[in-house]
């Protein structure tokens, strides 16, 4: 830790080509929910050719369309060991939309460029030649507490589970992995794919902070997190349910 505050480390992993819909708007929410606590975020940034910090807290993959995805599927899957190796011990991955694909086995674009992934979760995209496009909102339950998220979702793929992993969320609202199973995103542990972005954080602090418990605790930092005035997100929140058709 390069701070005496409690940091938290994350590894973000190719900003420049997973970064549609302003997914980087995720880190900096974390950032301000650590710093009004008086704790700290440090980012590394890594793209093409450059090595996975295994010491990392959380890791972040944001959004890509197919052809940066390509890219980074090429470049990922052969250095995948110490993202592996982190998730094994404990950190915390998010994966956004195409970052979420990649967390498969594989995803398959409507022309029929194949990619592999990095099985970090049990799960398989193929994309259609239709988009699934509009507003979402989820039921989700972590630690033990049911919440609603709200996002926003744009994607030919359809992505479904595997045995070895749950999905993230319920839908309330929207299409969700594939359009038919009534289920959005996968979770393993503290590993979480999702297709919402757009950003996601900024208007689910809900979940923006159990995803920091997490990562302090992977840290070794035991620090309760107090709570927000977070009057502003509710109102965010609640806008975007309602524009989904959901008021709660
Ligand atoms: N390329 C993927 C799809 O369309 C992901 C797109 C995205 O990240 N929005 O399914």
């Amino acid at each position: 830790m390069s701070e005496s505050r409690p940091t938290v480390r994350l590894g973000h992993l190719y900003p420049d080509h997973l970064n549609i819909y302003a997914d980087r708007g995720n880190i900096a929410v974390f950032r301000r929910r650590l710093e009004w606590r008086g704790l700290a975020l440090e980012v590394v940034e890594t793209g093409l050719g450059d090595e996975i910090p295994a010491d990392c807290n959380l890791y972040y993959l944001g959004g890509g369309q197919d052809r940066d995805q390509l890219l980074v599927a090429e470049d990922l899957v052969g250095k995948v060991a110490p993202l592996r190796q982190a998730a094994d011990g404990g950190a915390v991955v998010l994966a956004v939309c195409g970052g979420y694909q990649l967390m498969g086995h594989s995803y398959v674009t409507a022309d029929g460029k194949k990619m592999r992934g990095t099985s970090l979760l049990d799960l398989e995209t193929a994309a259609s030649h239709d988009r699934l496009i509009g507003d979402v909102v989820l039921s989700v339950n972590l630690d033990g507490h049911t919440n609603t998220v709200v996002g926003y979702e744009n994607h030919a793929g359809r992505t479904r589970l595997g045995p070895g992993c749950t999905p993230f969320g319920r839908v309330d609202k929207g299409h969700g992995n594939n359009g038919q199973d009534g289920f959005e995103g996968a979770l393993s542990g503290r590993r979480i794919g999702t297709y919402l972005h757009g950003p996601l954080l900024p208007k689910n602090p809900w979940l923006a902070d159990i995803l920091l418990r997490w990562a302090l605790d992977h840290a070794g930092a035991a620090v309760e997190l107090e709570p927000l005035d977070d009057t502003l997100e509710q109102a965010a929140h609640a806008t975007a349910a309602a524009r989904a058709g959901l008021k709660r």
